[in-house]
């Protein structure tokens, strides 16, 4: 997955165009920047690759959760239905806002599993966020008709599956808004960035001035600038969005490259019956960010895994411990360690956190080896870490 790994002459020719000029600012400074637009013209590649009719930069992909909530009027008190394996932004970024992050059980796409997402809806909940993990996807179709019948927001979560289409469509531009992460381990990275995308106006002209402290933008004398509304500073910079303009003229070959690994991958275990792979929604298409299996239970897992390593095949976990993707280790959530105070609707809001019973997540996340797909990797290379994996996953299996 990460794009910094073929860093090149493409990457540098864009960060010394900003360098030359000296406008590290997005906006404004017209005179001084030589024609460089770095961020408006990334936002303009970001429109084409992922088919959406606005795009707005910004600092980071939890800031493109949070603003991407935020300008479709998500706020206090408002409940957001949320998976169980993601990373912990997607809990901050809708804490950010006063509103309360419902988790609910993921299936064996490693997405939200659309009854759960059902069964959670109260009088309360405003959207569903579904998180695109793993390069791949939740049932959309099912999740969008849930969304339809109850008349919530559909916010997708797309950072880890930048590239990856369902019913031919980029993964993001699904539901009402899309949330993308360039931050330094993702596939296009610009070393912290992120994006929010949309086909509704309204919500783009609100990311737009919220994301930089609710200025409009309209004329060219910033300093003359009206404020609609209150915003805050989620933009990125020149710099960023000149290494992030490279990389995506680059994710065609970045995506090639991905997905020649995975099936390489694939292939390999195949043949091997206790592994069986995470289920691709009819339609869709994988990013190659990961390849993803399961086996029959976590002490197999943990087994493989220490042949894994004990074998020199890296950069593969599982997540049942993990402190950073799964609720099962996410104590700060759950005992409300926060730095400030926190309001009693979103403590009493988050009481279910301590009992609700997440043991279908467990059984998913338990029995998961999850394996990064590196771009740097050569299809030798692959080949022989694919036979590799094959043998210590059979010995594991079959040898006592
Ligand atoms: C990386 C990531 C984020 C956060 O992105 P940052 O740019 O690091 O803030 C959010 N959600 C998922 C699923 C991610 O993988």
């Amino acid at each position: 997955m990460p794009g910094f790994e073929l860093f090149g002459e493409l990457e540098r020719k864009e960060v010394n165009d900003v360098l030359d000029n000296g406008v590290l600012m997005r906006y404004g400074f017209d005179g001084m920047r030589n024609g460089h637009w770095k961020a408006k013209e990334l936002e303009a590649a970001l429109q084409h690759t992922f088919q959406s009719k606005h795009v707005q930069l910004v600092s980071s992909g939890t800031a493109a959760v949070s603003v991407a909530l935020a300008s479709a009027g998500v706020g206090a008190g408002d409940e957001v239905i949320m998976p169980t394996f993601t990373f912990v932004a997607s809990f901050e970024a809708i804490m950010m806002l006063g509103a309360i992050p419902v988790l609910v059980d993921i299936d064996d796409t490693l997405g939200l599993n659309p009854d759960a997402v059902e069964q959670a809806i109260t009088p309360k909940t405003k959207a569903v966020m579904v998180v695109q993990m793993c390069g791949s996807m939740a049932h959309m179709d099912a999740l969008q008709a849930v969304c339809n019948k109850h008349d919530l927001l559909l916010v997708e979560d797309a950072c880890q599956a930048i590239g990856g289409t369902y019913k031919g469509k980029p993964l993001g531009s699904i539901g009402d808004l899309g949330c993308f992460s360039f931050d330094f381990v993702k596939t296009i990275t610009c070393g912290e960035g992120g994006a929010v995308i949309t086909n509704n106006k309204d919500y783009y002209l609100n990311a737009d001035h919220y994301s930089d402290h609710g200025h409009d933008h309209i004329g060219n004398d910033r300093g003359a600038e009206k404020h609609p509304f209150i915003g805050y500073n989620f933009r990125i910079s020149e710099l960023h969005a000149a290494v992030g303009l490279a990389q995506v003229k680059r994710l065609p070959e970045f995506l090639e490259i991905q997905r020649r690994n995975l099936n390489i991958l694939k292939e390999a275990l195949a043949d091997i019956p206790e592994v069986t792979f995470r289920t691709i929604p009819e339609g869709g298409e994988e990013s190659g960010a990961f390849f993803n299996f399961f086996l029959p239970n976590l002490e197999i897992v943990n087994k493989v895994l220490k042949g894994f390593s004990d074998n020199g095949i890296d950069v593969c976990w599982n997540y049942y411990n993990n402190n950073w993707h799964y609720i099962k280790e996410w104590n700060h959530l759950k005992d409300l360690k926060s730095l400030f105070p926190i309001s009693k609707e979103v403590k009493d809001g988050l009481a279910y956190l301590k009992t609700k019973d997440f043991s279908k997540s467990d059984n998913y996340i338990s029995r998961n080896i999850s394996c990064l797909i590196k771009l740097s990797w050569t299809e030798e290379q692959v080949k022989v870490r694919a036979s590799k994996m094959a043998e210590v996953i059979k010995s594991a299996l079959y040898k006592f």
